[in-house]
């Protein structure tokens, strides 16, 4: 027991407390001890305050027996320690801001729009399906409680299918709820974090790039998989991201697969993406389909003809981009032309769009090996080559699968493409990944999916 024996019980926590911060380097203590506040006291036990989920686990780790002892030694008695995370103040609370950013209950008053952020963007404009459903509610949940229970979040999934728009209502709901500032709630695509950091280094602008993106509280990056292509920016991001983790602060990412497929990302940056909540995003069935139709033109005030709504959902199955991209022309049609939207109209007026879904006319033999070669990050020039390495084999065969299949072109044609090579061994490599379609335990269906879907976007000019 301490001589000077301290009565009140905060009073003693505060003794204790500054007794620790001599005790622990002091980045310790910055980190894990700085935002803690006191509680009360009940049943015996001490309460104290933490900002997150992640402090609290920390703290339980590494700190409690330093804790419960310095306790003990003042009041001269067993204090057992419990900790609670602030609720209250989550919203400034995870994140360091500063005092005057911290509203004693959350705020709902009304605020500019991000700059950052499409306004448009919003958990009530999105509308969930099955195939959505635990991507929608993980990000909802982090919105409601950033910086705890999931983090970091990886949402990955197919072009068009909502990943940007969930990414960015988590911005735009904590933006609206919380006094956070503009700064404190970053959204940046991985690509423009590459240019930024690049230009920074070129700069000597390498210090003030880190301060930007050290002080955030929420860290949303978009579409990681173009980390691919920067070794660099990927040892700068897995600094941020040790960071920020490590002070509460919450990670989300994007990206257009599973991490683990995804290729030369570092080991140590890819178990960062892999730690937390993975959670994926399908292409929306024939019901979800109907509904988001409905959902946009609702927005719009539009009232569209149900044949119309089921001629669109039937066609147009693999991404949300172009089912609103074929109300936007219906509407604008209807809207110019002061017309009714009939079903053969529809038909009419959709006849490119919906065949870019369907059918195989105006992608190019480069336009599938440039997009086979982006996708596993390897240079076109090698599947047109006769490199036998594996990691080219495998591609430059899906490659050829996917000429035979999203285009008219003979095998010979899609040989001499492929730099001279004889008809037979397009028709061989078209096998091999046949008979893998077929395999039960297979990914390449997914991954041949994934990628027809990339073409047909691509010709539609997306
Ligand atoms: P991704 O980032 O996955 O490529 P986006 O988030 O950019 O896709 O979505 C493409 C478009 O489709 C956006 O305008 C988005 O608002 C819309 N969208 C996607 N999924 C949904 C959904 N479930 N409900 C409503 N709109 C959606
Ligand atoms: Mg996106």
């Amino acid at each position: 027991m301490k001589e000077n024996y301290i009565n009140n019980i905060e009073d003693i926590w505060t003794n204790a407390l500054s007794q620790i911060k001599d005790t622990l380097p002091q980045g310790d203590y910055d980190r894990w001890f700085s935002h803690m506040s006191f509680g009360g006291e009940k049943d015996g036990k001490i309460t104290l305050i933490v900002p997150s989920q992640f402090v609290k686990d920390k703290l339980v780790d590494s700190y409690l027996g330093i804790i419960e002892n310095t306790l003990s030694e003042f009041a001269g008695r067993n204090c057992p320690v419990v900790f609670e995370i602030d609720k209250s103040k989550r919203s400034a609370s995870f994140s360091h801001a500063n005092a005057s950013e911290s509203p004693s209950e959350p705020v709902k008053k009304e605020r500019k729009n991000h700059p950052l952020l499409n306004p448009a963007y919003t958990f009530d404009s999105f509308v969930m399906g099955g195939n959505s459903n635990f991507a929608y509610s993980s990000a909802l949940a982090i919105a409601k409680n950033p910086g705890s229970a999931y983090n970091p979040c990886l949402i990955y999934g197919g072009v068009g299918l909502g990943k940007t728009h969930l990414l960015q209502s988590i911005g735009n709901y904590v933006y609206k709820n919380t006094d956070l500032s503009e700064e404190k709630i970053m959204y940046v695509t991985a690509e423009n974090f590459m240019n930024e950091f690049m230009d920074a280094l070129k700069d000597g602008k390498t210090r003030q790039f880190k301060n930007k993106y050290r002080n955030v509280s929420i860290l949303l990056i978009d579409d990681i998989q173009i980390l691919q292509k920067s070794e660099a920016t990927q040892n700068e991001l897995f600094s941020t991201f040790n960071d920020l983790y490590e002070t509460g602060r919450q990670l989300v990412f994007t990206c257009d697969r599973p991490a683990e497929e995804l290729k030369n990302i570092s080991e140590r940056l890819m178990s960062r993406f892999t730690r937390g909540l993975n959670a994926d995003i399908q292409p929306p069935d024939y019901e979800t389909r109907v509904a988001i139709i409905k959902s946009k033109c609702n927005e719009r005030k539009f009232e569209m003809n149900p044949e119309v709504v089921d001629f669109i959902a039937t066609n147009v199955s693999n991404n949300v981009r172009t089912l609103e991209s074929c109300i936007t022309k219906l509407i604008a049609y209807s809207e110019l032309l002061h017309r009714e939207i009939s079903l053969d109209i529809a038909k009419e007026q959709l006849k490119q769009l919906v065949s870019t879904c369907n059918d195989s006319s105006g992608i190019t033999i480069n336009m599938i090996i440039e997009t086979v070669a982006s996708y596993y990050n390897i240079q076109a020039q090698e599947l047109k080559g006769k490199s036998k390495n594996q990691s080219v084999i495998l591609p430059r065969q899906i490659a050829m699968y996917l000429c035979r299949n999203l285009t008219d072109f003979s095998t010979t044609e899609i040989g001499m493409e492929f730099g001279g090579k004889e008809h037979t061994t397009v028709m061989y490599n078209v096998k091999k990944i046949e008979a893998m379609m077929k395999a039960t335990d297979s990914d390449i269906p997914n991954v041949i999916s994934k990628l027809s879907n990339t073409i047909r976007l691509k010709k539609s000019g997306h």
